[in-house]
């Protein structure tokens, strides 16, 4: 189905934004189309999740985050704000991420859909698949190095049908990215016995960005996807930062070398 923001994607061209010619192209291109696809968002129609929303919540960070968080849907607190992860489990989020010497500057929080379901319903799957475009934008403009996804509705994006109890903590790859699947912070808000596990998983994603964990646990069948870019991963040395435990028993690794690139995506 073609929808009028599917269009407004097509039409959307570099060439139509000046600023994202001369010299200073390749520094702003990243942010303006963000800012961009923030703008579709907020005006999106294309499921009937817009009709309940008192604000959108595009996803917010630095364009050039090493890692992703990928979440579940808009909540009370986001809604109001127009901001991801605001509320309760977002202050989980972001003690995690300062357990490990970053913020949520540093990275990019991401939803799976970007308005709020109703009562905190689970988001449909037809939502998710009209609002998918978005995510899939973002994720290839920021290009991170990891993508960590937060609860059962993000890792079934790219593992469907797989349970998360059994996965998280698993380094994993799917088209050429790297994704480590982690539980969401509202689950572990609910079952405080979570929340050691959780820590845990927050180191190993640590561990990952200074690539200390090279190999992570392929999916039977699956041939190396290309290992992103060699990185500089600069949040790792902010200050504050958390000392690292050699990597934790129940994470393991799949060899991410000479991966296939991610699919070209043909949105703008
Ligand atoms: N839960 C989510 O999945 N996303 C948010 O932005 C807030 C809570
Ligand atoms: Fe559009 Fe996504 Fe909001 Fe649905 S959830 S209205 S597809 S931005």
């Amino acid at each position: 189905m073609t929808t009028s923001n599917d269009r407004a994607f097509d039409g959307m061209s570099n060439e139509e934004n000046p600023a994202e010619s001369g010299p200073d192209a390749s520094r702003l291109r990243p942010m303006n189309i963000l800012e961009q696809i923030a703008h579709l968002v907020r005006n999106c129609t294309d499921c009937p999740l817009s009709g309940g929303r008192i604000n959108a919540v595009p996803g917010e960070g630095n364009p050039q985050a090493e890692v992703m968080f990928i979440g579940e849907a808009p909540g009370f607190h986001e809604d109001r704000q127009g901001r991801p992860f605001v509320g309760p489990a977002g202050k989980l989020l972001d003690g995690l991420l300062g357990s490990i010497g970053t913020n949520r500057e540093d990275v990019f929080i991401a939803n799976m859909v970007k308005c709020r379901p109703p009562d905190n319903r689970d988001p449909a799957p037809a939502e998710m698949a009209a609002c998918t475009k978005y995510l899939d934008r973002q994720i290839e403009l920021v290009n991170p190095k990891l993508i960590v996804t937060l609860g059962r509705f993000a890792f079934g994006r790219y593992f469907p049908g797989e349970g998360i109890t059994k996965a998280r903590g698993q380094l994993r790859e799917k088209d050429g990215r790297k994704i480590f699947p982690v539980l969401h912070p509202a689950a572990v808000l609910r079952r405080e016995e979570l929340r050691p596990t959780m820590i845990e998983d927050f180191k190993a994603i640590s561990e990952i960005l200074q690539g200390k964990i090279e190999d992570a646990g392929m999916e039977p069948g699956v041939t190396a996807p290309a290992a992103p870019q060699p990185a500089l991963f600069s949040f790792m040395d902010a200050p504050g930062q958390a000392a690292v435990s050699t990597a934790p028993a129940e994470t393991s690794f799949v060899n991410v070398e000479d991966a296939p690139q991610p699919e070209q995506l043909t949105l703008f």
